[in-house]
Protein backbone atom coordinates (compact mmCIF):
# COMPACT_ATOMS: atom_id res chain seq x y z
CA UNK A 1 0.00 0.00 0.00
CA UNK A 2 1.81 3.37 -0.96
CA UNK A 3 1.16 5.91 1.47
CA UNK A 4 -1.07 9.35 0.92
CA UNK A 5 1.78 11.04 -0.57
CA UNK A 6 2.27 8.66 -3.10
CA UNK A 7 -1.64 7.93 -3.84
CA UNK A 8 -1.99 11.89 -3.78
CA UNK A 9 0.10 12.60 -6.96
CA UNK A 10 -2.04 10.11 -9.40
CA UNK A 11 -5.09 12.62 -9.22
CA UNK A 12 -4.96 15.54 -7.16
CA UNK A 13 -4.22 19.10 -8.00
CA UNK A 14 -3.23 21.41 -5.25
CA UNK A 15 -3.96 24.80 -4.92
CA UNK A 16 -1.39 27.37 -5.23
CA UNK A 17 1.19 24.75 -6.40
CA UNK A 18 3.51 24.37 -9.41
CA UNK A 19 3.38 20.49 -9.24
CA UNK A 20 6.76 20.05 -11.21
CA UNK A 21 8.69 22.11 -8.44
CA UNK A 22 7.15 20.76 -5.80
CA UNK A 23 5.67 17.41 -6.41
CA UNK A 24 5.40 16.54 -2.38
CA UNK A 25 2.38 16.51 -0.28
CA UNK A 26 2.80 15.37 3.24
CA UNK A 27 -0.11 13.22 4.46
CA UNK A 28 -1.39 14.86 7.94
CA UNK A 29 -3.47 11.81 9.61
CA UNK A 30 -4.99 13.58 12.38
CA UNK A 31 -4.92 16.85 14.50
CA UNK A 32 -5.51 17.97 17.86
CA UNK A 33 -4.86 21.65 19.99
CA UNK A 34 -1.90 23.23 18.21
CA UNK A 35 -0.35 20.10 16.95
CA UNK A 36 -0.85 18.25 13.35
CA UNK A 37 0.54 14.44 13.41
CA UNK A 38 1.86 12.83 10.09
CA UNK A 39 1.34 9.62 8.40
CA UNK A 40 4.62 8.53 10.53
CA UNK A 41 3.01 9.85 13.61
CA UNK A 42 5.20 12.73 13.53
CA UNK A 43 4.01 16.02 15.51
CA UNK A 44 4.11 19.38 14.66
CA UNK A 45 2.98 22.72 16.27
CA UNK A 46 0.67 24.82 13.74
CA UNK A 47 2.51 27.82 14.02
CA UNK A 48 -0.21 29.39 11.74
CA UNK A 49 -3.36 28.49 12.68
CA UNK A 50 -3.51 26.61 9.30
CA UNK A 51 -3.76 30.08 7.54
CA UNK A 52 -5.33 31.84 10.14
CA UNK A 53 -8.83 29.70 11.02
CA UNK A 54 -7.72 27.23 13.84
CA UNK A 55 -7.38 29.56 15.89
CA UNK A 56 -9.16 27.84 19.04
CA UNK A 57 -6.99 24.50 18.39
CA UNK A 58 -7.88 21.58 16.48
CA UNK A 59 -10.65 19.34 16.97
CA UNK A 60 -11.79 21.35 20.06
CA UNK A 61 -13.83 19.13 21.85
CA UNK A 62 -16.36 22.03 22.68
CA UNK A 63 -17.08 23.01 18.90
CA UNK A 64 -17.33 19.27 17.75
CA UNK A 65 -19.79 18.82 20.52
CA UNK A 66 -21.88 21.95 19.51
CA UNK A 67 -21.72 20.84 15.81
CA UNK A 68 -22.60 17.47 16.53
CA UNK A 69 -25.96 18.33 18.06
CA UNK A 70 -26.49 20.26 15.36
CA UNK A 71 -26.51 17.60 13.16
CA UNK A 72 -28.63 15.77 14.36
CA UNK A 73 -31.35 18.46 14.27
CA UNK A 74 -31.14 20.89 11.14
CA UNK A 75 -28.44 19.65 8.18
CA UNK A 76 -28.43 22.24 5.23
CA UNK A 77 -31.37 23.69 4.20
CA UNK A 78 -32.48 26.75 1.29
CA UNK A 79 -31.52 29.78 2.40
CA UNK A 80 -33.94 31.13 0.39
CA UNK A 81 -37.43 32.33 1.56
CA UNK A 82 -36.41 29.89 4.38
CA UNK A 83 -34.10 30.63 7.85
CA UNK A 84 -32.74 29.09 11.24
CA UNK A 85 -31.72 29.22 14.39
CA UNK A 86 -28.16 29.31 13.93
CA UNK A 87 -28.43 31.75 11.05
CA UNK A 88 -30.50 34.32 13.89
CA UNK A 89 -28.44 33.69 16.44
CA UNK A 90 -25.33 34.15 14.64
CA UNK A 91 -26.26 37.35 12.99
CA UNK A 92 -27.67 38.63 16.19
CA UNK A 93 -24.36 37.76 18.60
CA UNK A 94 -21.98 39.76 15.19
CA UNK A 95 -23.89 42.43 14.85
CA UNK A 96 -23.53 43.15 18.91
CA UNK A 97 -19.42 42.51 18.00
CA UNK A 98 -19.28 43.93 14.99
CA UNK A 99 -18.28 47.81 14.83
CA UNK A 100 -20.66 50.24 15.42
CA UNK A 101 -23.35 50.59 12.60
CA UNK A 102 -23.11 47.34 10.90
CA UNK A 103 -26.41 46.24 10.49
CA UNK A 104 -27.03 43.74 8.36
CA UNK A 105 -24.97 39.74 7.17
CA UNK A 106 -25.03 38.30 3.90
CA UNK A 107 -23.63 34.52 3.87
CA UNK A 108 -21.61 32.96 1.45
CA UNK A 109 -18.93 30.23 1.42
CA UNK A 110 -15.33 31.73 1.94
CA UNK A 111 -12.70 34.90 2.26
CA UNK A 112 -12.97 35.48 -1.69
CA UNK A 113 -17.01 35.57 -2.16
CA UNK A 114 -16.92 37.65 1.10
CA UNK A 115 -15.11 40.14 -0.72
CA UNK A 116 -16.86 39.60 -3.88
CA UNK A 117 -20.38 40.02 -2.08
CA UNK A 118 -18.79 43.37 -0.92
CA UNK A 119 -17.80 44.63 -4.02
CA UNK A 120 -20.81 43.58 -6.30
CA UNK A 121 -22.72 45.57 -3.42
CA UNK A 122 -20.80 48.74 -3.10
CA UNK A 123 -21.01 48.93 -7.57
CA UNK A 124 -24.87 47.82 -6.89
CA UNK A 125 -25.33 50.81 -3.98
CA UNK A 126 -24.82 53.53 -6.25
CA UNK A 127 -26.40 51.85 -9.40
CA UNK A 128 -29.58 51.72 -7.29
CA UNK A 129 -29.25 55.72 -7.00
CA UNK A 130 -28.71 56.18 -10.41
CA UNK A 131 -24.87 57.08 -10.09
CA UNK A 132 -22.49 54.53 -12.52
CA UNK A 133 -19.53 54.01 -10.62
CA UNK A 134 -17.40 51.70 -12.18
CA UNK A 135 -13.81 51.75 -10.71
CA UNK A 136 -12.35 50.56 -6.99
CA UNK A 137 -9.72 51.44 -5.35
CA UNK A 138 -7.14 49.72 -2.89
CA UNK A 139 -4.03 49.12 -1.38
CA UNK A 140 -0.78 47.89 -3.54
CA UNK A 141 0.27 44.39 -2.49
CA UNK A 142 -3.67 44.04 -0.77
CA UNK A 143 -5.04 40.35 -1.04
CA UNK A 144 -8.63 39.54 -0.96
CA UNK A 145 -9.17 36.64 -2.60
CA UNK A 146 -9.04 34.14 -5.61
CA UNK A 147 -12.21 34.91 -7.57
CA UNK A 148 -12.46 37.69 -10.27
CA UNK A 149 -13.75 40.70 -8.46
CA UNK A 150 -11.26 39.60 -5.60
CA UNK A 151 -8.78 39.04 -7.92
CA UNK A 152 -9.15 42.33 -9.20
CA UNK A 153 -8.56 44.11 -5.85
CA UNK A 154 -5.33 42.25 -5.19
CA UNK A 155 -2.42 43.83 -5.78
CA UNK A 156 -0.21 40.64 -5.54
CA UNK A 157 -0.20 40.15 -9.21
CA UNK A 158 2.56 38.26 -9.81
CA UNK A 159 0.25 35.02 -10.36
CA UNK A 160 -2.60 37.54 -12.16
CA UNK A 161 -0.37 37.97 -15.40
CA UNK A 162 -2.75 35.39 -17.80
CA UNK A 163 -6.34 37.50 -16.55
CA UNK A 164 -4.56 41.03 -17.12
CA UNK A 165 -6.95 43.21 -19.00
CA UNK A 166 -9.77 41.11 -17.86
CA UNK A 167 -10.44 41.91 -14.34
CA UNK A 168 -12.46 45.22 -12.92
CA UNK A 169 -10.24 48.43 -12.84
CA UNK A 170 -8.52 49.42 -9.87
CA UNK A 171 -6.77 52.12 -8.91
CA UNK A 172 -4.10 51.59 -6.31
CA UNK A 173 -2.75 53.35 -3.16
CA UNK A 174 0.47 52.78 -1.00
CA UNK A 175 -1.04 51.82 2.18
CA UNK A 176 -0.27 54.47 5.39
CA UNK A 177 3.22 54.90 7.15
CA UNK A 178 4.29 57.24 9.59
CA UNK A 179 4.75 60.21 8.33
CA UNK A 180 4.12 60.24 4.78
CA UNK A 181 0.09 60.76 5.17
CA UNK A 182 0.34 64.31 3.72
CA UNK A 183 1.35 62.27 0.17
CA UNK A 184 -0.97 59.13 0.68
CA UNK A 185 -3.91 61.61 0.78
CA UNK A 186 -2.73 64.06 -1.95
CA UNK A 187 -2.43 60.81 -3.93
CA UNK A 188 -5.98 59.12 -2.91
CA UNK A 189 -7.58 62.93 -3.34
CA UNK A 190 -6.44 62.77 -7.12
CA UNK A 191 -7.35 59.50 -7.51
CA UNK A 192 -10.98 59.35 -6.57
CA UNK A 193 -11.14 63.12 -8.41
CA UNK A 194 -13.20 61.83 -11.50
CA UNK A 195 -16.09 60.66 -9.08
CA UNK A 196 -15.61 57.36 -10.58
CA UNK A 197 -14.43 55.22 -7.84
CA UNK A 198 -17.05 53.12 -6.14
CA UNK A 199 -15.56 51.74 -3.12
CA UNK A 200 -12.09 51.47 -1.43
CA UNK A 201 -10.96 47.88 -0.42
CA UNK A 202 -8.57 47.22 2.21
CA UNK A 203 -7.11 45.03 4.81
CA UNK A 204 -7.08 46.99 7.96
CA UNK A 205 -4.00 47.21 10.34
CA UNK A 206 -2.05 44.55 8.51
CA UNK A 207 -1.99 43.11 5.25
CA UNK A 208 -1.66 38.76 5.44
CA UNK A 209 -0.47 37.92 2.28
CA UNK A 210 1.98 40.78 1.86
CA UNK A 211 4.23 39.23 4.41
CA UNK A 212 2.18 40.88 7.44
CA UNK A 213 3.08 44.58 6.40
CA UNK A 214 1.55 46.83 9.13
CA UNK A 215 0.02 50.36 8.82
CA UNK A 216 -0.20 53.74 10.34
CA UNK A 217 -3.05 53.52 12.13
CA UNK A 218 -3.45 57.41 12.26
CA UNK A 219 -3.06 57.46 8.41
CA UNK A 220 -5.11 54.78 8.00
CA UNK A 221 -8.16 56.65 10.01
CA UNK A 222 -7.31 60.29 7.55
CA UNK A 223 -7.36 58.18 4.74
CA UNK A 224 -10.66 56.20 5.11
CA UNK A 225 -12.18 59.78 6.44
CA UNK A 226 -11.54 61.72 3.80
CA UNK A 227 -12.63 59.05 1.04
CA UNK A 228 -15.92 58.67 3.22
CA UNK A 229 -16.22 62.51 2.88
CA UNK A 230 -16.38 61.65 -0.95
CA UNK A 231 -19.26 59.27 -0.95
CA UNK A 232 -17.02 56.10 -1.37
CA UNK A 233 -17.90 53.21 0.61
CA UNK A 234 -15.29 51.54 3.18
CA UNK A 235 -15.00 47.11 2.49
CA UNK A 236 -13.26 46.75 5.29
CA UNK A 237 -11.54 42.63 4.58
CA UNK A 238 -11.01 41.15 7.95
CA UNK A 239 -10.62 37.69 6.44
CA UNK A 240 -7.63 37.17 8.04
CA UNK A 241 -7.94 39.86 10.91
CA UNK A 242 -10.95 39.32 12.46
CA UNK A 243 -11.47 37.17 15.58
CA UNK A 244 -9.19 38.25 18.03
CA UNK A 245 -5.90 38.09 16.03
CA UNK A 246 -5.00 42.06 16.49
CA UNK A 247 -5.68 42.38 19.60
CA UNK A 248 -9.13 42.91 19.24
CA UNK A 249 -12.05 41.27 18.27
CA UNK A 250 -11.83 43.44 14.79
CA UNK A 251 -9.03 45.26 13.68
CA UNK A 252 -11.22 47.92 12.65
CA UNK A 253 -12.54 48.47 16.04
CA UNK A 254 -8.84 50.49 17.00
CA UNK A 255 -9.27 52.77 13.78
CA UNK A 256 -12.32 55.69 14.69
CA UNK A 257 -13.08 55.53 10.84
CA UNK A 258 -15.73 52.21 11.07
CA UNK A 259 -16.17 50.87 7.47
CA UNK A 260 -19.46 50.47 5.68
CA UNK A 261 -18.98 46.90 4.85
CA UNK A 262 -16.99 44.25 6.42
CA UNK A 263 -15.75 40.69 4.64
CA UNK A 264 -15.35 37.79 7.58
CA UNK A 265 -14.20 34.37 6.84
CA UNK A 266 -11.53 31.95 8.24
CA UNK A 267 -11.47 32.13 12.17
CA UNK A 268 -15.26 33.07 11.96
CA UNK A 269 -15.96 28.77 11.71
CA UNK A 270 -13.12 28.38 14.02
CA UNK A 271 -11.03 26.29 11.43
CA UNK A 272 -14.27 23.44 11.19
CA UNK A 273 -15.91 24.48 8.15
CA UNK A 274 -16.18 27.12 5.14
CA UNK A 275 -18.40 30.23 5.12
CA UNK A 276 -17.90 33.69 4.72
CA UNK A 277 -20.12 36.98 5.63
CA UNK A 278 -20.38 39.98 4.49
CA UNK A 279 -21.62 42.61 6.69
CA UNK A 280 -22.79 46.04 6.00
CA UNK A 281 -24.55 49.21 7.18
CA UNK A 282 -28.16 50.06 7.17
CA UNK A 283 -27.18 52.70 4.66
CA UNK A 284 -26.10 50.39 2.31
CA UNK A 285 -28.88 48.05 3.11
CA UNK A 286 -31.33 50.50 2.12
CA UNK A 287 -30.20 51.26 -0.98
CA UNK A 288 -31.64 47.63 -2.23
CA UNK A 289 -34.88 47.90 -0.02
CA UNK A 290 -37.40 48.81 -2.79
CA UNK A 291 -40.40 47.98 -4.15
CA UNK A 292 -38.59 47.19 -7.66
CA UNK A 293 -37.29 43.65 -7.40
CA UNK A 294 -34.12 44.49 -9.82
CA UNK A 295 -33.10 46.66 -6.71
CA UNK A 296 -32.14 43.42 -4.71
CA UNK A 297 -29.38 41.89 -4.49
CA UNK A 298 -29.57 38.57 -6.51
CA UNK A 299 -26.31 36.75 -5.60
CA UNK A 300 -26.47 33.44 -3.86
CA UNK A 301 -24.33 30.33 -2.97
CA UNK A 302 -25.92 26.97 -2.41
CA UNK A 303 -24.64 25.92 0.91
CA UNK A 304 -25.76 30.02 2.11
CA UNK A 305 -25.38 29.90 6.03
CA UNK A 306 -24.95 26.35 6.51
CA UNK A 307 -26.59 25.02 9.93
CA UNK A 308 -23.18 23.67 10.82
CA UNK A 309 -20.75 26.05 10.02
CA UNK A 310 -23.12 28.75 11.78
CA UNK A 311 -23.12 26.13 14.76
CA UNK A 312 -19.61 26.08 14.34
CA UNK A 313 -19.37 30.00 14.80
CA UNK A 314 -21.27 30.16 17.57
CA UNK A 315 -19.03 27.53 19.54
CA UNK A 316 -15.79 29.96 18.49
CA UNK A 317 -17.65 32.81 19.64
CA UNK A 318 -18.64 31.18 23.11
CA UNK A 319 -14.40 30.33 22.98
CA UNK A 320 -13.20 33.36 21.90
CA UNK A 321 -15.37 35.54 24.73
CA UNK A 322 -14.26 32.56 27.39
CA UNK A 323 -11.23 33.82 29.84
CA UNK A 324 -9.26 30.94 28.63
CA UNK A 325 -8.91 31.97 25.41
CA UNK A 326 -8.57 36.10 26.38
CA UNK A 327 -5.65 35.16 28.78
CA UNK A 328 -4.11 32.65 25.93
CA UNK A 329 -4.47 36.05 23.58
CA UNK A 330 -2.73 38.65 26.32
CA UNK A 331 -0.11 35.75 26.36
CA UNK A 332 0.92 35.38 23.07
CA UNK A 333 0.88 39.08 22.77
CA UNK A 334 3.02 39.61 25.69
CA UNK A 335 5.49 36.76 24.63
CA UNK A 336 5.78 38.11 21.18
CA UNK A 337 7.11 41.52 22.66
CA UNK A 338 9.28 39.57 24.63
CA UNK A 339 10.78 37.65 22.08
CA UNK A 340 11.17 40.40 20.09
CA UNK A 341 13.26 42.94 22.53
CA UNK A 342 15.69 39.87 22.52
CA UNK A 343 15.82 39.31 18.85
CA UNK A 344 15.69 42.56 17.39
CA UNK A 345 19.45 43.47 17.05
CA UNK A 346 20.39 40.41 15.57
CA UNK A 347 22.50 41.29 12.41
CA UNK A 348 19.93 38.67 10.31
CA UNK A 349 17.16 40.19 11.64
CA UNK A 350 16.35 43.40 9.15
CA UNK A 351 12.97 44.67 10.59
CA UNK A 352 10.46 42.61 12.65
CA UNK A 353 6.65 43.57 13.34
CA UNK A 354 4.07 42.85 15.86
CA UNK A 355 -0.01 43.07 15.73
CA UNK A 356 -1.48 41.42 18.07
CA UNK A 357 -1.03 37.61 18.22
CA UNK A 358 0.87 38.18 14.90
CA UNK A 359 4.83 38.29 14.81
CA UNK A 360 6.53 38.58 11.56
CA UNK A 361 10.49 38.78 10.91
CA UNK A 362 12.36 39.50 7.88
CA UNK A 363 15.52 37.47 7.49
CA UNK A 364 18.62 39.79 6.62
CA UNK A 365 19.71 37.22 3.74
CA UNK A 366 20.45 37.07 0.29
CA UNK A 367 18.02 34.17 -1.03
CA UNK A 368 19.79 34.28 -4.56
CA UNK A 369 22.65 32.41 -2.70
CA UNK A 370 20.26 29.48 -1.43
CA UNK A 371 18.70 28.04 -4.07
CA UNK A 372 15.00 27.67 -2.92
CA UNK A 373 15.23 29.78 0.20
CA UNK A 374 11.68 29.73 1.54
CA UNK A 375 11.66 25.70 1.04
CA UNK A 376 15.11 25.19 2.98
CA UNK A 377 13.41 26.93 5.67
CA UNK A 378 10.27 25.45 5.83
CA UNK A 379 11.58 22.16 5.98
CA UNK A 380 14.41 23.21 8.65
CA UNK A 381 11.28 24.10 10.76
CA UNK A 382 9.52 20.76 9.94
CA UNK A 383 12.82 18.78 11.19
CA UNK A 384 11.95 20.82 14.67
CA UNK A 385 8.76 19.81 14.45
CA UNK A 386 6.98 23.34 13.53
CA UNK A 387 4.67 23.81 10.69
CA UNK A 388 4.91 27.42 9.08
CA UNK A 389 5.09 28.79 5.86
CA UNK A 390 7.59 31.44 4.87
CA UNK A 391 6.86 33.77 2.69
CA UNK A 392 10.21 34.99 0.84
CA UNK A 393 12.31 35.82 3.30
CA UNK A 394 9.62 36.69 5.67
CA UNK A 395 8.91 34.13 8.79
CA UNK A 396 5.56 34.77 10.78
CA UNK A 397 3.71 32.95 13.44
CA UNK A 398 0.24 33.06 14.33
CA UNK A 399 -0.40 30.78 16.72
CA UNK A 400 -3.52 29.28 18.00
CA UNK A 401 -4.81 31.22 21.09
CA UNK A 402 -4.29 28.31 23.01
CA UNK A 403 -0.46 27.85 22.29
CA UNK A 404 1.03 27.23 25.67
CA UNK A 405 4.08 29.15 27.31
CA UNK A 406 6.11 26.23 26.58
CA UNK A 407 4.65 25.81 22.82
CA UNK A 408 5.61 29.68 22.34
CA UNK A 409 9.15 29.26 23.26
CA UNK A 410 9.55 26.08 21.06
CA UNK A 411 9.00 28.61 18.23
CA UNK A 412 11.17 30.76 19.41
CA UNK A 413 13.85 28.67 19.80
CA UNK A 414 13.05 27.16 16.25
CA UNK A 415 13.79 31.09 14.91
CA UNK A 416 16.53 31.00 17.22
CA UNK A 417 18.42 28.17 15.67
CA UNK A 418 17.45 29.06 12.28
CA UNK A 419 19.16 32.65 12.52
CA UNK A 420 21.84 30.51 14.17
CA UNK A 421 22.53 28.15 11.24
CA UNK A 422 21.98 31.25 9.01
CA UNK A 423 24.85 32.80 10.87
CA UNK A 424 27.14 29.68 10.31
CA UNK A 425 26.58 29.66 6.61
CA UNK A 426 27.28 33.14 6.38
CA UNK A 427 30.50 33.49 4.78
C1 LIG B 1 -7.46 34.38 2.84
C2 LIG B 1 -7.96 35.73 2.55
C3 LIG B 1 -8.97 35.95 1.59
C4 LIG B 1 -9.54 34.83 0.76
O1 LIG B 1 -10.21 33.90 1.53
P1 LIG B 1 -10.47 32.42 0.92
O2 LIG B 1 -11.32 31.77 1.95
O3 LIG B 1 -9.12 31.79 0.78
O4 LIG B 1 -11.15 32.60 -0.38
C5 LIG B 1 -9.43 37.23 1.42
N1 LIG B 1 -8.91 38.26 2.12
C6 LIG B 1 -7.96 38.10 3.04
C7 LIG B 1 -7.46 39.27 3.80
C8 LIG B 1 -7.43 36.83 3.28
O5 LIG B 1 -6.46 36.68 4.18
Amino acid sequence: MQNLSERDRHHIWHPLTQHKTHPEALGIARASGVYLYDEGGNAYIDAISSWYTAVYGHCHPYIIGQVARQMQQLDQVVFSGLTHEPAVRLAERLTGLLPAGQQKLFFSDNGSTAVEVAVKMALQFHFNQGNRKDVLLAFEEGFHGDTFGAMSVSGLSVYNGPFEGLTLEVRRIPVPQAGQTDGLLALADRLTADGRVAAFVYEPLVQGAAAMKTHDKAGLDALLSQLRAKGILLIADEVMTGFGKTGTVFASEQIPTGPDLICLSKALTAGLLPMGITSCSRQVYEAFYSEEVGKGFFHGHTYTANPLACRAALAGLDLLESAEIQEGISRIIAAHAAFDRRIKGHGLVRASRQCGVIYALDLQVDTSRYGNFRDKVFAFFMERGIYLRPLGATVYLLPPYITTAAELDRLYEGIEALLEHLSREKP
